[in-house]
């Protein structure tokens, strides 16, 4: 179970994050309903309590729904290791045990941080967020119902799906409460799965549909899971019928989303579609600015423009990178500065830099020697493309984690010996010949922005 759940919270927060964070966190038991993992310093405990209680509780949930709470604590013996500065101010206090507390029975908790407060709006994501407000104000409004918003990973959308949840939980209807339901779409299957099992469907439906509103994260993962999507289907035409809203969050639009029963995929066209676009320099800066500003902390705009033209895939990577920063400057007293950066960073840019394609540096680099991109591939072995062609082998080693021959391949299958050749014949000629030396680094340059 710790495998797994291990491995969804790599997932869920990002291969940077969890390597800085997450990696050392262990599963110290499980004792009925509780569950104990442990650190070694009582300084990541406070900050992986605070940073991602709530999100390893509610992974816990989902694997194993009879959890009710995850106690994170530091070794005992190595916990009374110095005290040597507080984590990060960003939110309240951490609790001493992160609660499992579902809103409805059958809802997973919230994230305090993600209102709409919080959001940054920007042009990439403002008509998906004024739609997550028109929701969050009337529920139910024709053309809002459904509401499906996707997009990337990291880009917002289980932000967007808690603020509306957290703005309709404080409203009231019929001297009621209005009642919301989040979940993952995983979750979802497990609450389904469970209830199959101990011969409870009807509850669970009549659970289900007895909210206001319903939300289920991340649908893709119901390709495949064609009970569950049935079941689901089901429900959404019980609630969209009795005039309750569906909100539905996935990485690809309705009609993208091939291994989704064709019924299902039709209704959830029918309401509003709302697309979150990759982020833009001006909207990463922008975010970055406000989470520092609210961390409290003084960031020069130095460094949040190298994070915001370095990190762009992803605003969760974007933030995990300053968070790290801003931890490291703490812990030892130290100013943030571009070098800091450069240097606390390294891995986390280097994971980066190496999402480049092979295609990218193809491209690239034919475009700049003027020569077509398909000359990469061919046969010829004239110098002025025979050169070039070993400037992208040598690029791609540089900056793609592929293996020689996975490289060669790229190039019209040629042997791993040949890329390795080009690599020392470049490297060589760096060396030898300056302005080389400068094209070769230009390229590298133009390659990682
Ligand atoms: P998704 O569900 O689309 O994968 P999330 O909603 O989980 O992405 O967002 C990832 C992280 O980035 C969260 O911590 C979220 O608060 C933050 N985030 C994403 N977009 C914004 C934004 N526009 N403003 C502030 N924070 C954002
Ligand atoms: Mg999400």
């Amino acid at each position: 179970q710790w495998g797994r759940v291990r491995a969804r919270l790599q997932a869920e927060v990002g291969e940077v994050e969890y390597r800085t964070w997450l990696k050392q966190v262990a599963l110290a038991g499980v004792d009925g309903d509780e569950v104990t993992l442990v650190l070694p310093t009582r300084f990541l405990r406070d900050w992986v309590k605070k940073e991602y209680g709530e999100l390893v509780a509610s992974l816990w949930q989902a694997e194993n729904p009879a959890i009710r709470s995850v106690d994170i604590r530091s070794q005992p013996g190595r916990g009374t290791a110095p005290n040597l500065a507080e984590p990060v101010p960003v939110e309240a206090a951490p609790a001493a045990v992160a609660p499992v507390v579902p809103r409805a029975d059958v809802a997973a908790p919230l994230d305090q941080r993600f209102t709409f407060d919080t959001f940054v709006v920007g042009k990439p994501n403002e008509f998906a967020y004024a739609c997550a407000r028109r929701v969050a104000e009337s529920p139910a409004t024709a053309g809002f119902n459904p509401l499906f918003l996707y997009g990337g990973v990291g880009l917002g959308k289980t932000h967007l799906m808690h603020a509306i949840a957290w703005e309709l939980s404080t409203q009231h209807k019929g001297g009621g409460q209005v009642s919301v339901a989040y979940m993952s779409a995983e979750k979802f299957m497990y609450r389904f799965i469970n209830a199959l099992r101990s011969q409870s469907t009807l509850e669970f439906k009549n659970e289900l549909r007895g909210v206001d509103v319903l939300m289920i994260d991340d649908l893709q993962f119901l390709i495949g899971k064609d009970n569950t999507q049935e079941e689901f289907f089901h429900t959404f035409n019980a609630l969209v019928d009795a005039g309750k809203q569906i909100v539905v969050s996935a990485d690809k639009s309705p009609s993208d989303l091939s291994g989704l029963d064709d019924r299902l995929r039709t209704r959830l066209g029918c309401g509003m579609v709302a697309d979150l676009h990759a982020t833009t320099f001006e909207l990463r800066i922008s975010i970055l600015e406000t989470k520092a500003e609210r961390a409290g902390v003084d960031v020069p705009g130095k460094v949040l423009e190298f994070l915001a033209r370095k990190i762009t895939s992803n605003v969760r990577e974007l933030e995990g990178a300053l968070n790290r920063l801003v931890a490291h400057a703490n812990l030892f007293n130290r100013q943030i500065t571009l070098e800091a950066a450069h240097e606390v960073l390294h891995d986390v840019l280097k994971a980066h830099d190496r999402k480049v394609s092979i295609q990218e540096i193809q491209k690239k680099v034919a475009d700049h020697y003027n020569i077509r991109i398909a000359e990469m591939s061919s046969a010829r072995r004239a110098r002025n493309i025979a050169r070039p062609r070993q400037v992208a082998m040598y690029l791609a080693k540089q900056l793609t984690s592929k293996s020689l021959p996975d490289i060669g391949r790229h190039f019209g299958d040629r042997d791993h010996t040949t890329v390795m050749h080009a690599v020392s014949r470049v490297t060589e000629l760096i060396g030898q010949d300056a302005a080389f030396g400068e094209d070769v680094e230009l390229l590298r340059r133009m390659l990682e922005n």
